[in-house]
């Protein structure tokens, strides 16, 4: 049976936000970009709607949606406020990582929390030293007694100025590569924890930043996972949030297509609308089939998600096209609404910073190409030595 048709359920959770996206979140989009604030209330808010909580058990305060729902979510939130889509995003991938390993009592005290957008929680991987290559972290985790002891930087964190907590991997085993790294919660406010902001070219209510451990004592149960497996148990979540990330760009992208259509059918040249001619419509068509077809591509993995089917090369090509053609159509849009899209006045310019982030973020299209080709051409052909970062 093949059946590209979304539940009734569905179509109506996407009616509902993607209102609520071009109603409430589209008129502020720029305006928190301007005044380089995270909008916590608006986070609080996705709770009320259940965005934060998709992917976490109504037992926990979520509501235990599919990821093909999960993607609806990223798509239409995409629309309205890019950087509020990290809200999806951020909540899959870091709820599928605590209800999937962390222990009960940690799972008490933060799903219902992170799903009523009441507390923000990151996720620490990268160091000034090793982005694509993640194995090579150096920060440490090292046990005395109850504690563990971190030390260490991690860079380019994704709420490194709002976050309450972050998912933080360090090395338990320094000689073992990969299998020596473990994952941790670690609060924002635990003595030895300071997180200082960047000052970013896009995605600036997000709060990327780096985070400084100094001697930070970890009780030993905020570790999630089995020690030294860290590496291991948790990449996987990657296969959802760089399917996410894809809808993410697209709904950005696609929300751009749709208000230059509108400005091409009624801006004026040579005394006919710019829509008649081909070389202006063209364009238009061009990057709707591209985003059209990666989208599908996307709630394909998404669905063989759900199937718990195997979905890392899809997942992959989603997250390393998606983004570029995003911002590819934004681009375009924006020179097709000319002059004033050039300007702060439109949306165009922060949309178009804001999706280049994220050709970086969640792994560069060189790791994803990789990621490809181990699985289609065969590992033995791959162009490093250890089991590296899936990153
Ligand atoms: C908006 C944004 C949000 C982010 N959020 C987070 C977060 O929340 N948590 C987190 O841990 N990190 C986060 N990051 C960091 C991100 O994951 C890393 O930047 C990314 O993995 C790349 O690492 P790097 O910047 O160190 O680049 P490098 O690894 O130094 O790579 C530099 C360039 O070389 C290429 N390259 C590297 N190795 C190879 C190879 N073997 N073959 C071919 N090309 C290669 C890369 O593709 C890239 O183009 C974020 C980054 C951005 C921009």
């Amino acid at each position: 049976m093949l059946n590209f048709s979304f539940t009734e359920e569905q179509e109506d959770f996407r009616k509902i936000l993607k209102k609520f996206s071009l109603e409430e979140l589209l008129p502020n989009y720029t305006k928190w970009d301007r005044e380089m604030v995270t909008p916590k209330h608006l986070w609080r808010k996705l709770g009320d709607l259940g965005v934060n909580g998709l992917r976490i058990p109504i037992e926990y305060g979520g509501s235990g949606a599919d990821c093909v729902t999960t993607g609806i979510a990223a798509e239409e939130i995409g629309r309205g406020d890019f950087n509020l889509t990290y809200a999806v995003m951020l909540n899959s991938l870091i709820g599928e990582i605590i209800n999937n390993h962390a222990r009960e009592e940690l799972k008490q005290e933060w799903l219902p929390q992170i799903a009523s957008g009441e507390k923000i929680v990151g996720i620490a991987i990268t160091e000034p030293a090793a982005g694509t290559d993640a194995g090579g972290i150096q920060s440490t985790a090292i046990r005395k007694g109850d504690v563990y002891v971190l030390n260490g930087e991690k860079s380019g964190i994704s709420v490194a100025t709002a976050g309450d907590a972050f998912i933080i991997f360090a090395k338990t085993n320094p000689e073992a590569g990969n299998r020596g790294i473990s994952a941790f919660i670690v609060p924002s406010d635990l003595p030895g924890v300071e997180c200082r902001g960047y000052e970013d070219m896009g995605n600036i209510p997000i709060g990327r930043g780096s985070i400084y451990l100094n001697d930070v004592e970890v009780p030993e149960e905020y570790l999630i996972g089995l020690e030294n497996k860290g590496f291991s148990q948790v990449m996987n979540g990657f296969d959802l949030s760089r399917l996410l990330i894809g809808l993410q760009c697209i709904g950005a992208a696609v929300q751009s297509l749709d208000e230059t259509i509108e400005h091409v059918k009624t801006r004026h040249s040579f005394g006919k609308p710019l829509a008649k001619n081909q070389g202006v419509s063209f364009p238009i068509v061009t990057h709707y089939t591209q985003l059209e077809m990666i989208k599908w591509q996307a709630y394909r993995g998404l669905w063989l998600r759900d199937q718990g089917l195997k979905h890392t090369k899809e997942s992959a090509s989603v997250k390393w096209l998606g983004p570029k053609c995003s911002q590819e159509a934004i681009h375009e849009c924006l020179l097709l609404n000319g002059h004033y899209a050039y300007t702060k006045e439109m949306p165009l310019e922060q949309r178009l910073r804001d999706v280049i982030g994220l050709e970086i973020g969640d792994g560069t299209a060189q790791v994803n190409q990789m990621v490809i080709a181990n699985d289609i051409i065969g590992k033995e052909f791959r162009s490093y030595e250890s089991a590296v970062s899936n990153k």
